[in-house]
């Protein structure tokens, strides 16, 4: 990808068309879990141990996207050791969304340009498939611009599995069927698959257009409790554009953040340590809240003249 002009790079990708965009040679994977998910729910049959398998699977998939691929590699959110972080990069390359280098470069560019040219994944920009998916499936942003990510480039161990990011997720394939059988790899590997990439993605389409919004951020990010459920926590990515280091994305306590409970749990065993909060006058800042009209806020009525 030309480092200098992430904008022109998307319109290159775009204007190749649908068929270039979603179906390539490196997208033959993607498509065939789909079909796999599908014809394999129909010949076992639908099935709520499998449903359960699905969702066991699923959970950890989505945490590694979240508070791997997101809060650390993106954002630095928090700290940790060097065995820890490549158990967490490799965590995350299991779910099939590229390597670590790769993701964070294309997401810090999200932020920089947030719904403006050259937003590689703008659903206001580019449309709602290109932003849910195409970005990821298109070859023309295959490249990792390694001056975004200096970071964790100087990592060997973190460079390889970005070369090597399609290793991971076949091995857990692989492993899923030997331990598993035909049942677990629809369930556990397939069907789990499928909902991780669609649950992450509903960010880059779903979360700039459905939902509220709180701060008034240079973009069209909204809070959504239904996404931050699907996404452990991602769904408040309003929150998020408006203080992107925080490790935790609910703001308040009733804004359910799963991957940050579990980012808590772990720094109390010592995993990881220096957890960005957000602080009372960011997160209250009069200034950039969008102030939602009330009966308070009405003009006053003015005083009636008294009259003589
Ligand atoms: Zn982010
Ligand atoms: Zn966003």
């Amino acid at each position: 990808m030309d480092a200098g002009a992430p904008g022109e790079a998307v319109a290159r990708a775009r204007s190749r068309g649908l068929w270039r965009v979603y179906f390539n040679a490196l997208t033959i994977p993607y498509w065939a879990i789909h079909v796999a998910a599908v014809a394999g729910v129909i010949a076992t049959g639908f099935s709520w141990y499998g449903v359960l398998l699905a969702i066991a699977f699923y959970l950890p998939r989505m945490f590694f996207v979240t508070g791997a691929y997101h809060r650390y590699f993106s954002h630095r959110s928090y700290k940790t050791s060097r065995w820890f972080q490549f158990v967490l990069a490799l965590g995350a390359t299991c779910t099939g969304q590229k390597g670590p280098l790769w993701w964070a470069a294309h997401h810090r560019i999200h932020h920089k340009l947030s719904d403006a040219p050259g937003d590689l994944h703008s659903v206001i920009q580019s449309g709602f498939w290109w932003a849910h998916h195409g970005w990821i499936l298109s070859r023309d942003l295959e490249g990792t611009d390694l001056s975004r990510i200096k970071d964790f480039a100087k990592y060997p161990e973190l460079r390889w599995l970005n070369t090597y990011w399609m290793v991971p997720p076949i091995a857990v394939g692989v492993l899923t069927a030997l331990v598993g059988g035909w049942f677990a790899f629809v369930w556990a590997f397939c069907v789990a698959q499928v909902l991780c990439w669609h649950g992450t993605f509903t960010i880059n389409s779903l979360s700039h257009l459905w939902g509220a919004r709180r701060y008034r951020t240079e973009d069209d990010s909204r809070n959504n409790p239904v996404l931050a459920m699907i996404t452990m926590g991602e769904g408040w990515h309003n929150n998020h554009h408006h203080y992107q280091v925080s490790a935790r994305q609910g703001f308040y306590w009733w804004e359910v953040d799963l991957t940050f409970y579990i980012l808590r749990a772990f720094s109390l065993v010592g995993l990881v340590w220096d957890l960005h909060g957000i602080p009372d006058h960011v997160r209250d800042d009069a200034k950039s809240m969008i102030k939602t009209a009330t009966a308070d806020d009405a003009e006053p009525e003015p005083e009636p003249e008294p009259t003589a």
